[in-house]
């Protein structure tokens, strides 16, 4: 196109009743009409420089970048084609219908429509919408749900609708329904209404929720034909207009967020439709946040089950169940530590069967095995205090952590064990002190001073157990 023409269109153009901009991409310089210069405080030449726009500072209030205007033209015209986006100023509080279109290889236009001019709703959106993603952005599970319907209630607000609702379509994708609701005064609620309906009872609205992901009805009386079951459905909720936007999850569509208006019409406006896309695509990360959290809760859950099997398998007998040589040593070890600060009395139990080199050949090593079973846990039932501690301290010989016992009752407590082997009935024909097994005992009393080691108790009890042995077998000895 040559310069004529243009000036003539130029000249059409700038009479279109809203701010129109040109750009000379050649040239780069730009003409604005009387609006635009008004709109953008511009200076009223017929042709304009980079420099006169380098205060005007445009934001897409989706990604919130800044653009200058010929970093706007330059952008949309990247993709070569007419391009329509929402724009922001943020200093001179507009919000702007942009639309980008060329109109000859080198010329290109840009039109400027004003959708809200620093009005009290876009800051108040403003408001809610960062109050929506602040509540959302670290969410928990027992308070989603106030905070979505305060998302709800928000969003209906805005867009000047009676009822607004979240709903989730099931995992199968079959059916869909109704989780959260928001209703305006005197409007009646349809949720306990809205669970399980078959997506195929719907299925023009199923249709273009699947491809479009948005259902836009300005006037339910005009639905068309094909529409019928969705119509009677509306009609029956005496919904006039309705607008819902599908949700996706990782790119799946999982549910949609919509509003209702039942008092009267609503042509729906670009401006709802964003902001109702904006408040489902936060309460749609706010639910894949959750999910992720209660991934990561259930891991940790499954993590620490983990640990703590290891941790039982690391300090028990396998044989016989009780707490191994490893649990054993680290418990007398912290025993005698904290008796030794409190000055406190620690008993220390050293048992060894008597003749079980016999018994197994007697009775076989594997019957020899169940022995070892029963007297473990003979040993064991008569642990009753929370920090006395049997353990198998190695091949038939065990050891038993009393704290907190004097020399007196330890020597109860050890009786009661012969008693409990007693009872446990193990016949041992091959024993020379008695028909059924027994154990020789040796103990150690003393209140352990910082000098005491696990090896000197260990010692001590050991000797006893010795005297026990030397004299007789199936008996006490205490070390003094
Ligand atoms: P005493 O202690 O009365 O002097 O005679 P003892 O025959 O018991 O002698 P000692 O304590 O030295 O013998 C230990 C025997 O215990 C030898 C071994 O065959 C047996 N033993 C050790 N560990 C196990 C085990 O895990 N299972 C079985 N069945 N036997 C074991
Ligand atoms: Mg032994
Ligand atoms: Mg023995």
């Amino acid at each position: 196109m040559s310069l004529q023409p243009i000036k003539d269109t130029w000249r059409a153009i700038k009479l279109i009743p809203f701010a129109v901009v040109l750009y000379d991409a050649k040239n780069h310089t730009f003409k604005a009409n009387t609006q635009a210069q008004r709109l953008f405080k511009l200076p009223s030449k017929p042709s304009l420089k980079n420099d006169d726009f380098a205060q005007l500072l445009f934001s897409c209030p989706e990604n919130k970048k800044q653009l200058t205007l010929n970093q706007l033209f330059e952008k949309y015209l990247a993709i070569n084609t007419n391009y329509h986006v929402f724009l922001q100023i943020h200093e001179m509080g507009l919000l702007l219908n942009s639309k980008v279109a060329h109109i000859s290889e080198h010329h290109h236009i840009a039109t400027f429509e004003v959708i809200e001019h620093s009005d009290d709703a876009k800051y108040n959106f403003d408001k809610i919408i960062s109050k929506i993603s602040t509540d959302l952005i670290d969410i928990q599970n027992d308070n989603i749900d106030t905070h979505i319907e305060y998302a709800l209630k928000a969003i209906g607000t805005v867009c000047l609708a009676d009822r607004s609702y979240l709903f989730k379509f099931s995992d199968d994708g079959k059916s869909m329904r109704n989780t959260h609701e928001w209703v305006n005064q005197g409007i009646q609620p349809f949720k306990d209404q809205l669970q399980h309906i078959p997506k195929n009872s719907l299925p023009y609205f199923a249709n273009l929720m699947g491809t479009t992901h948005l259902f836009k009805v300005n006037d339910v009386a005009s639905l068309p034909a094909k529409a019928a079951k969705e119509k009677q459905e509306l009609v029956r909720q005496g919904i006039q207009s309705v607008l819902c936007i599908g949700l996706r999850y990782d790119k799946e569509l999982v549910g949609f967020i919509g509003c209702d208006c039942v008092k009267q019409q609503r042509e729906w406006t670009d401006l709802d439709l964003i902001r109702l896309k904006l408040v489902g695509e936060i309460i749609a990360n706010a639910f894949k946040n959750l999910n992720y959290k209660q991934e990561l809760q259930h891991i940790q859950q499954q993590l620490i089950t983990a640990n703590q099997k290891l941790n039982q398998l690391v300090n028990t007998d396998s044989l016989t169940t009780i707490a191994n040589r490893r649990c054993f040593d680290k418990a007398l070890e912290s025993e005698i530590k904290r008796c030794a600060r409190v000055k406190q009395l620690v008993s220390l139990i050293m048992c060894d069967i008597d003749f079980f080199k016999n018994y197994n050949d007697s009775y076989g090593h594997q019957q020899g095995d169940e022995a070892l079973v029963k007297v473990a846990a003979a040993l064991k039932s008569r642990c009753r205090r929370e920090s006395d501690l049997a353990a198998r301290y190695g091949g038939e010989e065990f050891a038993i952590i009393l704290p907190a016992t004097n020399a007196q009752d330890c020597e109860r407590f050890t009786n009661l064990i012969q008693q409990a082997i007693k009872a446990a009935n193990i016949k041992h024909n091959s024993s020379t002190v008695s028909e059924y097994l027994t154990l020789s005992i040796g103990f150690f009393t003393a209140v352990p001073n910082k000098n005491s080691t696990p090896q000197s108790f260990i010692n001590k009890a050991d000797q006893a157990l010795y005297k026990a042995k030397e004299t007789g077998r199936n008996k006490v000895c205490q070390y003094k």
